[in-house]
């Protein structure tokens, strides 16, 4: 077992697990569990693949968590961190600035849509998401509205955890058990074809949840309206891709009624869709504010950040605040190691890594798509190299699973011990691998993947709960 190998540095692994047992509490833990917990250990990385504790080598299906981009072990973005560390490891982003923070923002900017030329660097994606609102929340003073900051979110969205960022998230997970600020937050229909209402067209889908917003602006008010923010494809709530169309017309309800629109591209940026941001490359938009994260460095170091129309900070400098300070910012913001990292990491999608991403990315989804066949799944939907296999309780109705089968978790444990990580999602499994996945390398995924199904199937059925 796992606990019998020495791990790193020579200290046992069994010595290893019961520290993190006594002193480690890990991201969304559950009471019965919080600060006792040690999960499976991952001890080491190369290209697609990680090694576990037990020394099994399996595939990195969710990539982390959508991050590492450009693969495990990538030497050009070990050594450029360190070489930075060497040079200039920080320095107060209040007081100066750096080379690679102006290099990199010049770079972004090159890649987002016209005029969205600005960059805030934050640690990550859930203070990428606060900043941008915080500043919607700042302008918005300044210009003399400060009753203009509702902030509408999907339900199934996730933004982030911390306060006013988990307040946008529409999973009922996010606020079971969680205080948020619901009094600036309104949500609307997640677009999701899959489970849209029984007897409707997508189109028809489609225009119902533009015109649901287009009532709530009405209802509520444009000038009680701050902000609209949505993932162009929702991630964590299950790979949703929107009807066709779907983002350019609530983008025009956006531009019509004075409302910024935030994409939320922390998943969607740097090559998983194919490209370095997809708003406009993938979808036609171009959003007032862009969030990133996460692929940003591929996962090598906490970086994220918010691109910021050029024209908002006009706004501000004419108006007659133009003293008024917007006071945020973070110790780490435009951290000189995180923006090397993601100078190099961006020679690496330039270079090569978006056009193989791109030329994958439609085995990829034919791939899983054929596990449609099974009688568990649903349906595999996905774009770009991220995919959500989705399983039903029975194929007419498409009824999910009770909750308490936990399936996902059920595949996920077969495949580990075929040699693929999964990422469960309740009923559904996430896949988005390093983009430098290769086509023989998406096969043995997508057989792991069907097994570990299959497997999974025999065992409901044994259990009789299927
Ligand atoms: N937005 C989206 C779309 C995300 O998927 C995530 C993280 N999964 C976040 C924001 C929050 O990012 P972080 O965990 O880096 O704070």
């Amino acid at each position: 077992t796992a606990d019998e190998v020495p791990g790193p540095d020579g200290v046992s692994g069994d010595e290893i697990t019961r520290l993190a047992e006594r002193h480690l509490v890990q991201p969304w833990p559950v009471s019965g569990s919080i600060g006792a917990e040690a999960r499976g250990r991952i001890d080491a990385g190369e290209g697609i693949y990680v090694t576990d504790a037990a020394g099994r080598r399996l595939i990195d299906g969710p990539a982390g968590m959508w991050c590492v981009n450009a693969g495990h072990r990538n030497r050009e973005l070990a050594e450029v961190m360190a070489a930075q560390a060497m040079e200039l490891s920080y320095n107060s982003p209040w007081y100066t600035t750096n080379v690679p923070s102006a290099l990199l923002s010049a770079r972004l900017a090159g890649h987002a849509p016209e005029g969205v030329d600005h960059v805030f660097y934050t640690t990550g994606g859930s203070s990428a998401v606060e900043t941008a609102l915080r500043f919607m929340q700042f302008s918005n003073n300044v210009k003399g509205r400060p009753e203009k900051k509702l902030i509408v979110s999907r339900q199934g969205g996730y933004h982030g955890s911390t306060y006013l960022a988990a307040s946008l998230n529409g999973r009922p997970r996010d606020h079971d058990w969680m205080d948020s600020a619901g009094d600036l937050v309104v949500k609307l229909t997640c677009p999701d074809p899959f489970r849209r209402p029984e007897g409707t067209t997508v189109e028809a889908f489609c225009d119902f949840l533009v015109e649901e917003f287009r009532q709530m602006i009405e209802a509520r008010g444009a000038e009680r309206i701050g902000a609209f923010i949505a993932e162009p494809v929702m991630a964590s709530g299950g790979v949703i891709v929107p009807p066709d169309d779907y983002l350019k017309r609530m983008r025009k309800l956006c531009r019509d009624n004075d409302i910024l629109f935030i994409a939320d591209e922390v998943v969607t940026a740097f090559g998983r869709l194919g490209h370095v941001f997809a708003s406009q490359d993938v979808f036609g938009i171009d959003p007032d504010m862009i969030t990133f994260a996460k692929g940003v460095t591929s996962g090598y170091f906490p970086l994220g950040g918010v691109m910021i129309a050029g024209r908002l900070f006009e706004e501000l400098r004419r108006s007659n605040h133009s003293d008024a300070m917007f006071a945020h910012g973070l110790t780490y913001s435009s951290h000189p190691v995180g923006c090397a990292v993601a100078l190099k990491n961006l020679d690496i999608l330039e270079g090569g890594l978006l056009e193989h991403a791109r030329a994958v990315s439609d085995h990829f989804q034919k791939s899983l798509k054929a596990l449609e066949d099974l009688p568990l799944v649903g349906e595999v939907r996905g774009l770009g190299l991220m995919a959500c296999v989705e399983c039903v309780a029975d194929r007419v109705s498409n009824n999910p699973l009770a909750l308490d089968i936990e399936v996902g978790k059920r595949i996920d444990r077969h495949c580990q011990e075929l040699g693929l990580l999964v990422r469960p999602l309740i009923h559904m499994c996430v896949m988005s691998p390093p983009l430098t996945i290769t086509a023989a390398q998406i096969d043995d995924m997508a057989a792991i993947l069907r097994k570990g199904i299959e497997l999974t199937m025999d065992d409901l059925v044994r259990e009789g709960v299927w």
